[in-house]
Order: C-alpha cells, then structure tokens, then sequence
C-alpha cells in the first residue's frame, strides 16, 4: 500500500551549490572509483568505462534516480541502466506506462526515446561490487542536485533504493527523519513528489523483494499523479 509523508518547509535543492550536470571524463574526485575505471579501460578498451551521463528529456516532470552505473551494464555501454537485467525491468516498465516510446535493445543506438521523463544516478561512475561509499556518494552529489535543479518542469522524482533516496533527499536539502525510506512510499517535498522504490535489480527480483507487479505499482500511482 502507497504510504504518503509530507515534508515540512522543503528549500530549494541546492541554492548555491555546483550547476554542472555532467563530469569530466576523467573525474578524479574518488579516486577509487577512477582507479577502478582505469582498470576497466585497460581490460575492456571497447567498452565506455566513464562517467555516464543522464539520458532523457531535461523538460520532462520524471527524474528517476538509480544508485550507480552496472560494470556491463551502463558503464559498458554508456546509456543509464542499459545492458543488464536492471533496465530489461526499468525499460519495459516505462514503455508500459508512457514514459519512453521506441524499442529497447540494450543499446544505446537503439533509437528508444523518453517522454516526459529522464534517468541518472546518484553516483555516476561504476563501483566495485555496485557498493559506492558515502565519500563517493557525497562527492557525486552536486552532479544530482544540478540535474534536479536545471529540470524546470520537474514535479516527480522516483528513488530506486535506499542510496537514491538518502540522497536525492540531501541534495534537496531534506533531513532523512522526515522522509523514510520504504517501497511504494510518497513524500510530497516542495513543488516535487519523491517516489521511493526498491532498486530494480536482478538481485531484488530474483529474491522477489522486488516483483515486476510491485515496480509497476510505484510507476502506476507517478502515472496517476502526473496525469
Ligand atoms: S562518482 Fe561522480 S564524483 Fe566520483 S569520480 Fe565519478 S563522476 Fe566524479
């Protein structure tokens, strides 16, 4: 059942801070993640092994906020959540609901577009065994405020997980006591809604913490909200 919180007084997202999107290629602020990123490119030179930029519409009203590239994944191919089972799910899901039109085919080049809707990541650079730390999560942080912050129409945010909550909250400037974490809750913060989910990984599916029917609940009731 959709849980609804309300967020008391949320400010701007980030007043102030970093108005820069994208990083550099090369970003250098983790250097483990860099370390790690080096490696990838000398093991997989045909692959993106960079910091993956956000994909989809900047006027549209969704952002969906996943925790980190996948190593054959996103970070493979260089489009968010494109080339594993995570974005077999998320894809499916938002051509089902109205938010993406086209064919998805694990490829970036495949020609799907989004609607009304745009996907990043709380850290934008694969980790070693998906596990960011929170230095890496916090040095990323800017990028994620910037992106909420120069999507003018933005009114819906969906978290993918507990990392994408916490920080989607910070970077909107929202304690964490007034907005927990749980699947199919609905935070009302300011001119957004923040919309939790559990993570649409192949881990959660296969242990069933998430099913299909669950995820496309959360996408039914932004569908809903949105109109
Ligand atoms: S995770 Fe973000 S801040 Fe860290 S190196 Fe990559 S792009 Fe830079």
């Amino acid at each position: 059942m959709t849980t609804i919180s309300t967020i008391e007084n949320c400010p701007p997202p980030s007043a102030g801070v970093l108005l820069r999107t994208e990083p550099d290629r090369n970003c250098p602020l983790c250097p483990r993640l860099a370390a790690f990123r080096e490696s990838a490119r000398a093991r997989e030179p045909k692959w993106y092994n960079s910091p993956v930029s956000s994909f989809g519409d900047p006027d549209g009203r969704l952002l969906i906020v996943g925790l980190a590239p996948g190593l054959q994944g996103a970070n493979r191919t260089g489009r968010p959540f494109t080339g594993d089972y995570a974005g077999d799910l998320l894809y499916a899901t938002l051509l089902e609901y109205g938010f993406a039109k086209g064919v998805y085919q694990a490829r970036p080049d495949d020609g799907l577009t989004l609607v009304d809707c745009r996907i990043s990541n709380a850290v934008r650079c694969v980790p070693p065994q998906n596990k960011p730390l929170p230095a890496e999560i916090n040095s990323c942080r800017p990028f994620l405020a910037a992106t909420i912050e120069t999507m003018p129409r933005l009114r819906a945010i969906m978290a993918l997980g507990r990392v994408a909550h916490e920080s989607t909250l910070k970077a909107l400037g929202v304690r964490s006591s007034a907005a927990p974490f749980a699947h199919g809750a609905v935070h009302p913060a300011g001119t957004w809604k923040l919309y939790d989910s559990y993570h649409c990984s192949r881990y959660n599916t296969n242990t069933r913490v998430l099913t299909p029917e669950m995820f496309r609940s959360v996408f039914a009731q932004v569908r809903a909200d949105l109109g």
